[in-house]
């Protein structure tokens, strides 16, 4: 078993990047898949196979799920404050240690080292965040009248279990665990088989240096089947927080239907981001590449429909192709594109543009791959002369496709917004006050930004109307979607 262990992490540097072989991550220590299998992680930026990671099966997750159901009492009988500090600990050594995760992040997922860093840096305040809030965790007392004391307290569902995308690791990771380890759930994580590493090194870590228990967070890596579905249907998991795509996100409530568990599901989208004629032109354009190039595309709540009244859509659609034709890939370091992350992402980036023009799209700017680069890269590419109808408006591509779609007027922006099944973002660029408050209130969306794309923190409610998914992550909310309310009624 080669372990990239403690000892070699914190001194990785980019510039030397070692391949290894992980495995699960059970029970304050690395544990063999039962299966002895391994799966190759590829390395983006050049298309070569990087570090393998444990295949993992139902024997694997059966191990880490009673290892999180074994710690979990301990662990929540703990006083509130006790876990706040361990977790504003872990906030403390993400921090002291986001040279290294932004190394591995940027070697798995092949975003530049400046968007890692902003990335650790949001996994870091999710635990300082939720650890602030340890002891906010409260119930009420309701008047019952003199001969009763009524009262609710949150409780945790015990063992949690969290399925993770490629995109963001641990980024998401922390949006997820955080808040339900603070709430006195124990968790097993399955990571994506893409992107698994950050989060190996991440749990080492934090058992090793933290004092964040063993079996409190486990890791088991593997493949949506072999391992994710495991997970699931585990009689001992008792919530699931599943970010990722629509398809694998309606198997997943299938199978949680089937237990009667709770689910949050943070799935994809194809936001709207309607610029209105009296918006700041030259802010609109900028925040409107970045809205649909930020992380190479690959970002759920992307806005990767650009409405733009009629008025200026010739020349928004002019200058925006001058800005995103401007746009340079990363060195590897610098902010700017970065490769794909999957080949399979950039198999499909390329079927959308090849659909886009069969179905009569014009190709303002983009459309093809950089010959000269070896790794999943690709343009960021615009298309006009779209209508809402058609699929490259309604399905999400996940890479940097935009498409550019006229309106007349407000009531039509809104109707070309709302005609889509996804819900999950929105933007809105107006120097109106009234018409902003206005629009936003009609866009069926869980989080509508307005001269800015995208906007908020780790405190402000993250999540989708429609198939977006439903439940909340972030803020205070997200809290809510990690406990139990108990009502305890007392005769007097
Ligand atoms: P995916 O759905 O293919 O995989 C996500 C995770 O689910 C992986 O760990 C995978 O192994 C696992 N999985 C797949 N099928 C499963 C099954 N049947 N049972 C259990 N686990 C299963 O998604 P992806 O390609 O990794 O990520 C891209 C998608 O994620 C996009 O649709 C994107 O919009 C979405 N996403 C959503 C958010 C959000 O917060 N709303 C954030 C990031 C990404």
């Amino acid at each position: 078993m080669a372990v990239f262990a403690s000892d070699s992490f914190g001194q990785l540097k980019v510039e030397k990047i070692m391949t290894a072989q992980w495995n699960h991550y059970i029970n304050g220590e690395y544990v063999s898949p039962e299966s002895e299998e391994y799966i190759h992680e590829f390395i983006p930026t050049t298309a070569l196979p990087g570090d393998s990671i444990a295949r993992g099966s139902a024997a694997d997750v059966d191990k880490a799920v009673r290892a999180a159901a074994a710690a979990q009492p301990a662990w929540n009988a703990r006083k509130p404050i006790e876990r706040g500090r361990i977790l504003l600990a872990i906030a403390r050594l993400v921090r002291a240690n986001a040279a290294a995760f932004c190394a591995k992040e940027a070697e798995e997922t092949g975003k530049p080292l400046k968007m890692a860093a902003f990335e650790i840096e949001a996994c870091a305040q999710y635990f300082e965040y939720y650890g602030g809030l340890a002891t906010a965790i409260q119930g009420e007392t309701i008047n019952l009248g003199p001969s009763y004391h009524a009262y609710t307290t949150r409780e945790p569902f015990g063992v949690v279990g969290v399925i993770l995308p490629w995109n963001s690791p641990l980024n998401q990771a922390g949006r997820a665990i955080a808040p339900a380890l603070v709430s006195g759930n124990t968790v097993v994580v399955k990571p994506s088989e893409f992107t698994s590493v950050t989060m190996l090194q991440f749990a080492e870590l934090v058992v090793k240096e933290a004092g964040l228990p063993p079996g409190v967070l486990n890791v088991v890596t593997g493949t949506g089947k072999e391992t994710g579905e495991p997970l699931v249907k585990h009689p001992l998991i008792r919530k699931v927080a599943f970010t990722g795509s629509v398809r694998a996100g309606r198997e997943i409530g299938k199978l949680a239907a089937d237990r009667i568990i709770p689910l949050s599901l943070e799935l994809g989208g194809k936001s709207p981001n309607i610029v209105f004629e009296d918006a700041d032109l030259d802010r609109a354009v900028a925040g409107s590449v970045f809205a649909f190039t930020v992380n190479t595309g690959q970002v759920c709540l992307a806005g990767t429909r650009c409405l733009v009244h009629e008025s200026i859509f010739e020349k928004f659609s002019k200058k925006l192709a001058g800005a995103v034709e401007a746009l340079q890939f990363s060195d590897g370091e610098s902010f700017g594109l970065g490769p794909l992350t999957t080949k399979a992402q950039f198999e499909q980036v390329h079927r959308y543009n090849e659909l886009a023009i069969q179905e009569g799209a014009h190709c303002l700017v983009g459309g093809e791959a950089p010959s000269d680069k070896t790794g999943w890269y690709v343009r960021p590419t615009v298309y006009t002369n779209v209508n809402n109808s058609m699929r490259i408006a309604r399905e999400e591509i996940f890479g940097p496709v935009l498409v550019l779609i006229p309106f007349k007027d407000e009531n039509e922006a809104v109707a070309i917004a709302n005609d889509s099944d996804y819900g999950l973002a929105a933007g809105v660029w107006t120097t109106d006050l009234a018409r902003a408050h206005r629009v936003s209130a009609q866009i069926e969306a869980g989080q509508v930004y307005v001269n800015e794309y995208p906007s908020g923190g780790v405190e402000t409610p993250f999540g989708g109307f429609k198939q977006s998914g439903h439940g909340r992550e972030k803020g205070i909310e997200a809290l809510h979607h990690y406990t139990q309310t108990k009502t305890t009624i007392i005769r007097i």
